[in-house]
């Protein structure tokens, strides 16, 4: 049957048709029938009718039986769901909590409805997979009156990013991902580490909203919350513009003065430019950091695994991460790590194995819906 994947950005929207059966998720042969990406979307409505203009001849008259929307705060949900009065409602809820996200996504969610009425459509959320954190890892050391009654937690992003490499890691291996604990760097525009006990997030490294954690394309990550009350109390900022900066202005883009773009910047580094070099230090320290914290959250880790654009990628900003890692049982082979090679493959035969793995989001999303297409 015929799948269609959405994934709507803050001005773009990735779509992606497969053509699957419960066996061949299962064999992992499900086929890419086509995917695209339309940029600078102003309205969802004429992305999805571009989209569909695309794909309509290919269907060749077969009907989309399901249709996955990437959704990236889910709250409570613990794993996809087929979007009903009270899911879209609640999804429209959560926008409060990811202003710059949820809207986009509800918005493609009605304009697919409209083209394909009949199908399935199923929300897979990017916080779904952190549902399993224990309250020591989600909760933050506040009065819990703000988790009880304003929902202020950890959540956790990139959850189907981290699921699929979870989950392809194992099956490489010939095993379950509850066979190991490993450590996932998603590292993209958007950042971020997962420690994966035995096939369950029992921490990672983004938390209320995707700002938290590492040093991103142009998000800040960790910062002293009271340093942005001093700006706002005393210094009479505008929060909203403040939130702005943190989310577009800061990061990699902000301390190298150059680009969010880690290859604009690694190549500046490379020439001798002295602020793209400490970007680069600085993203890769950060990083470093939270292995050393999901090693000891797991007392060890069975892999240590790269991921997205930059993960899988830039063998630079590789080394720059492991490097001084040895004591703890983390070396790369600097052969392996530099070839330029597709696909999951070792890097590092050190104690704790290093290792490539794309990430699979879209055809997660896709076997999700199957999923729930086939249990209701
Ligand atoms: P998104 O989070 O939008 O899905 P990606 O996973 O595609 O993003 O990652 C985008 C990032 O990957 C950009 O910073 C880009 O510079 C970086 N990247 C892609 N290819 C390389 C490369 N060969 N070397 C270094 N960085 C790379």
């Amino acid at each position: 049957m015929k799948i269609l994947v959405l994934n709507a950005g803050s001005s773009s929207l990735k779509y992606a048709l497969y053509e699957t059966t419960p066996e061949a998720a299962a064999s992992d042969s499900d086929r890419l029938v086509s995917e695209g990406l339309i940029e600078r979307v102003t309205e969802m409505k004429d992305a999805l009718r571009e989209a569909f203009d695309e794909l309509t001849p290919l269907l060749k008259g077969e009907v989309i039986a399901g249709v996955g929307h990437r959704v990236v705060h889910g709250g409570s949900f613990p794993g996809a769901m087929v979007i009903d009065a009270a899911v879209e409602q609640a999804i429209d809820e959560l926008s409060a909590l990811a202003p710059l996200h949820n809207p986009r996504s509800l918005a493609a969610y009605r304009a697919a409805r409209a083209h394909v009425p009949d199908a399935v459509h199923v929300a897979v959320f990017d916080t779904a997979f952190h549902q399993t954190m224990p309250q020591h890892a989600y909760a933050y050391a506040i009065p819990p009156r703000f988790l009880e009654e304003k929902k202020i937690r950890r959540y956790g992003f990139h959850g189907i990013s981290h699921r699929s490499v979870a989950l392809r890691f194992a099956k490489l291996q010939g095993k379950s991902p509850e066979d190991f604990r490993v450590i996932i760097c998603h590292l993209g525009n958007g950042c971020s580490v997962c420690a994966v006990d035995r096939g369950r997030s029992v921490d990672t490294s983004m938390g209320f909203t995707p700002l938290e954690g590492l040093v991103m394309g142009a998000r800040s990550g960790d910062m002293d919350a009271s340093a942005l009350l001093h700006l706002i109390i005393r210094e009479g900022e505008d929060p909203a513009a403040l939130l702005q900066m943190l989310n577009n202005e800061s990061g990699m883009k902000a301390i190298s003065g150059i680009s969010n773009d880690m290859r604009d910047v690694l190549s500046a580094a490379d020439s001798g430019n002295e602020r793209a070099r400490f970007a680069v230090d600085a993203f890769c320290y950060r990083a470093k950091k939270f292995i050393g914290a999901y090693l000891a959250a797991m007392n060890g880790a069975d892999a240590l695994i790269f991921t997205a654009g930059i993960g899988e990628n830039s063998a630079a900003v590789r080394a720059g991460i492991c490097a001084g890692l040895d004591s703890l049982g983390i070396a790369l082979d600097a052969e392996l790590n530099s070839a330029k090679l597709p696909g999951a493959r070792p890097i590092g035969n050190s104690a704790i194995p290093v290792w490539v793995v794309p990430t699979e989001e879209q055809v997660t999303i896709a076997r999700d819906t199957l999923g729930c297409i086939h249990s209701r």
